[in-house]
């Protein structure tokens, strides 16, 4: 390369250079005036101004933090049971009408795979109106916090739970009884009918019935 086609090449390099600068610096005053216009989103801050996190344009399959509705949740173990890493954990008793009564459900999601199988284990019965289990992934991605002991999802039945849920274990296993106890008792009403109605049937079948003939007409003895 001559002297001369290497200084056309740098002058080249420095107008390229110059222009590369002069298109960013347009960008960055642009956003400076227009703020709302900001597309870069710096971590732990709002999306846009005036937006919370955790709302942003998440696909709804997206698998992020787990939740339990508790007030669903049959206290089955299933979703322990298969999850690959043990992050599950609950403690419960057996209440009057022999469901369970939930004490604590913890989810530790700093060991969680975000696999779902949990989710998919959880019963159809626990489902609501929406089609949706008690168990679900939300799409919550970001739950950074300074406490370990803050990540993941931690139910402890405070003392009034239980004890509304004790109520109405017992209010359950009463109304139980007292079905089983009214369906006995018309099954042995039904019983009853039933051998007092084939009791008249066998009495009107041994009576013999009478002819009109055998009423009015002689026997041949009393003619002869
Ligand atoms: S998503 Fe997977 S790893 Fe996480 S709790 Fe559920 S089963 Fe366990
Ligand atoms: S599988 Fe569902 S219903 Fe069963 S204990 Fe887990 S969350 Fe509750």
């Amino acid at each position: 390369m001559t002297v001369a086609a290497e200084f056309a090449h740098t002058v080249r390099e420095i107008y390229d250079d110059l222009v590369t600068a002069v298109k960013g610096m347009m960008v960055t005053t642009r956003y400076l005036f227009h703020p709302n216009e900001i597309v870069t989103v710096q971590y732990g801050r709002k999306q846009y101004p005036g937006e919370p996190r955790h709302e942003l344009d998440i696909p709804p399959t997206y698998r992020g933090e787990l939740f339990n509705d508790v007030e669903r949740c049959v206290v089955c173990e299933l979703c322990a049971k298969a999850c690959p890493t043990q992050c599950i954990s609950m403690e419960f008793e057996t209440g009057a009408d022999k469901t369970r009564i939930l004490h604590n459900f913890h989810i530790d999601m700093t060991i969680c795979l975000f696999c779902g199988l949990c989710t998919e284990a959880c019963p159809d019965k626990t489902k609501n109106e929406e089609g949706e289990k008690c168990l679900v992934m939300t799409n919550r991605y970001d739950f950074s916090t300074a406490r370990k002991s803050e990540i993941g999802f931690h139910f402890v039945a405070g003392e009034k739970k239980l004890k509304a849920w004790r109520e109405a274990s017992r209010k359950r296993a009463e109304e139980k009884a007292a079905a089983k106890k009214a369906a006995a008792e018309a099954k042995k009403a039904a019983a009853a009918r039933a051998a007092a109605e084939k009791k008249s049937d066998a009495g009107a079948k041994t009576t013999k019935p009478m002819t009109k003939g055998s009423e009015s007409a002689p026997s041949k003895e009393g003619l002869s």
